[in-house]
């Protein structure tokens, strides 16, 4: 039998290779990019035309390469930034694996000038398809200019996949921006078909953001700092009133590369809560430095994720320092969305304006009691009209909520145990009134003391625990829509919508169809809004991109909470006795009242005991 198995030949190896190096314009620019970056250039300049797909030319003052190293450069593996595989553990460069030269060549027509500081004349190579057609001394300053032309021309295929121009330039802003923004003290400047889109000089990392993103964004930034054994953390993030729906403001740097992960954009996110609406996006600008050997550097060379060893730590960290430093700059008390402008005046004042200290001391006043209570709250505020609240409880049983107030009473003055505290039974008075407090908690009374329930929390359990239930009997409910809902979705999007679909079903969606043209949608659950469609299902889609990779992955569940928080009262809402009392009642009613879906404490109780001490 004869042999069969041949080596390709290299242009075609290559040109394989390259696939995974260059994948738009915008790959291309990223590795010259880096490239000028490891040879210590201080003055960088990108050329663009026809969004790279013409050419993509980066010049840099950097060190320059020998004749021989300027051809080297273009062989594959060829690198001068390590030696031996042990090299990778103490990477400082950008590039390491010796490709991105090789691979750009065998796809495009190439271009390269470069000179050393010691050598009088430089050298200049033009390459076509890995072909070399050109290599000779010329003149040119100290530094190196590669100019990539007709890009995928060898490759007609890949060169129609590439998307329009604005697409495409997208693309490399986008990669710009994440170079520019890790190397404040090197200047860096970008034209596009001729004319100047950035001019960025030698500066801080603060002018830097400023610079890229407009004098507006100096307002907004608050800086971050911590350092500890295992990491370091610097940059800042938005104040949270600026946060805003889109993502395009959010940028990690592990030592100096920009990366995504939904773990760590996780733990912002968790710093952040409470503070931003839900659906919007914290702004954020943060450099993370860790001992190279702790995470998993041998990366492809495409993609933007990381692996670290000590995961749970760097939350943490991450979270913690973020807090504190919103905590210092004294970002929290900014925090009511609805602006009620009377929301910290304590009530009894708000009609009355400020000239109005009657603080008068009641001694017969009982906070306990509870038409008192009832009487206190303040009717100037916004009210949600019954029937949008009522809507809201569908599916669930108002029965069992009867059944939960036949609790007996209980003790627990020391070291009360908020799991017990319903095994055990909590009372919720039968004559129960309650109380909004700062239209963001319900205070309640029980037998032994009083409760204070976050309302947002608290009303994502109970859409939470609905919407499990109505997935897993399949009993929802829906409503039909007169004129059907027609949206819009990306590729990736789509595929997420897809894999949901029957779990959306479940809750009531009614798709007619889920194609790439058209998502056309003709019933809904009976609690959803047409309105807020289109917002709950694209934050979905987010919060499935960045699931936390470590989790245990349920659809249904995450489609749950999702929706629970798209639905959910917000805080800043104000609502009736009637809406307040309800909403304790169904809290108590559900199987785990005592946190939130994302596991967050929905309430706090104090005993009377713990009240009486205050006061000593
Ligand atoms: P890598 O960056 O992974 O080493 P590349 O293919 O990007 O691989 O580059 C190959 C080599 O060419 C680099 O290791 C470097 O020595 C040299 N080189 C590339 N670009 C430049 C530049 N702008 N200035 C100086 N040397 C360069
Ligand atoms: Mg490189």
């Amino acid at each position: 039998m004869s042999d069969i198995i041949q080596l390709l030949p290299d242009h075609v190896a290559n040109q394989i290779a390259a696939g995974e190096v260059v994948q738009r314009p915008a790959s291309v620019v990223k590795e010259l990019l880096e490239n000028a970056i490891d040879a210590n250039a201080t003055v960088i300049k990108l050329i663009v035309k026809d969004a790279g797909k013409t050419l993509v030319q980066v010049i840099d003052n950097g060190k320059g390469m020998s004749a021989t190293d300027a051809r080297l450069s273009f062989e594959r593996h060829a690198t001068s930034k390590i030696r031996s595989a042990d090299d990778l553990f103490s990477l400082n460069t950008k590039g390491f694996r010796g490709e991105a030269l090789a691979s750009i060549a065998a796809i495009a027509h190439v271009e390269l000038k470069s000179k050393q500081d010691v050598d009088e004349l430089g050298t200049l190579i033009a390459i076509e398809g890995s072909e070399i057609k050109t290599q000779e001394v010329t003149v040119t300053p100290t530094g190196t200019s590669i100019a990539v032309k007709h890009l995928f021309f060898n490759i007609p295929a890949r060169r129609n996949f590439l998307k329009s121009n604005t697409v495409e330039l997208r693309h490399i802003i986008d990669e710009f921006h994440r170079v520019a923004l890790t190397h404040p003290k090197i200047a860096f400047s970008m034209y596009h078909n001729g004319s100047e889109i950035f001019n960025l000089h030698e500066s801080n990392y603060r002018q830097r953001i400023v610079n890229i993103f407009g004098t507006k964004t100096n307002e907004k930034l608050v800086p971050v700092e911590e350092s500890t054994e295992v990491l370091t953390i610097s940059g800042f993030v938005g104040k949270p009133e600026f946060a805003k729906k889109s993502k395009s403001e959010q940028f990690f740097f592990v030592n100096n590369r920009f990366i995504k992960s939904a773990y760590l954009h996780h733990a912002v996110n968790a710093a952040f809560e409470g503070l931003i609406k839900d659906g919007n996006q914290p702004i954020y600008f943060l450099n993370l430095t860790v001992d190279p050997k702790s995470i998993d550097i041998n990366i492809h060379p495409t993609k933007t994720e990381i692996k670290f060893d000590d995961e749970y730590t760097l939350y943490a960290i991450l979270r913690s320092s973020i807090k504190h430093s919103l905590g210092q700059f004294n970002i929290a008390p900014v925090l009511d969305f609805d602006h009620h402008i009377n929301l910290d005046t304590p009530y009894d004042y708000k009609d009355k304006g400020a000239t109005t200290p009657t603080v008068e001391v009641d001694r017969n006043y009982n906070p306990f009691k509870q038409e008192q209570i009832a009487t206190r709250q303040n009717p100037a505020f916004r009210k949600p009209t019954p029937e949008s609240w009522e809507s809201l409880y569908v599916g669930l049983e108002s029965k069992s909520t009867r059944d939960k107030q036949d609790f007996s009473h209980i003790e627990f003055e020391s070291e009360p145990e908020k799991t017990s505290l319903f095994d055990g039974g909590l009372y919720v008075e039968s004559t129960q009134s309650t109380y909004q407090f700062q239209n963001k908690y319900i205070i309640s009374t029980i037998k032994s003391g009083m409760l204070m329930i976050d309302q947002n929390r608290a009303h994502q359990r109970i859409l939470y625990e609905g919407l499990l239930k109505s997935m897993t009997v399949k009993e929802a409910v829906s409503q039909q829509l007169l004129f059907p809902l027609q949206l819009h979705f990306t590729g990736s999007e789509l595929s997420i919508l897809t894999q949901l679909k029957d779990d959306l079903e479940a809750t009531g969606f009614v798709f007619s169809n889920i194609d790439d043209e058209l998502v056309e949608i003709i019933g809904l659950p009976i609690n959803v809004p047409d309105s807020e469609v289109s917002i709950i299902l694209e934050q979905l889609i987010s919060d499935v991109e960045q699931e936390v990779p470590d989790s245990n992955f349920s659809a249904s569940d995450l489609l749950a909470k999702s929706m629970a928080r798209s639905l959910a009262i917000k805080t800043g809402q104000s609502l009736t006795n009637l809406e307040q009392e309800h909403l304790v009642n169904s809290l108590f009613a559900c199987k785990e009242p005592s946190v939130s879906p994302s596991n967050r404490t929905t309430f706090i109780t104090m005993s009377i005991d713990e009240v009486d001490r205050k006061f000593t």
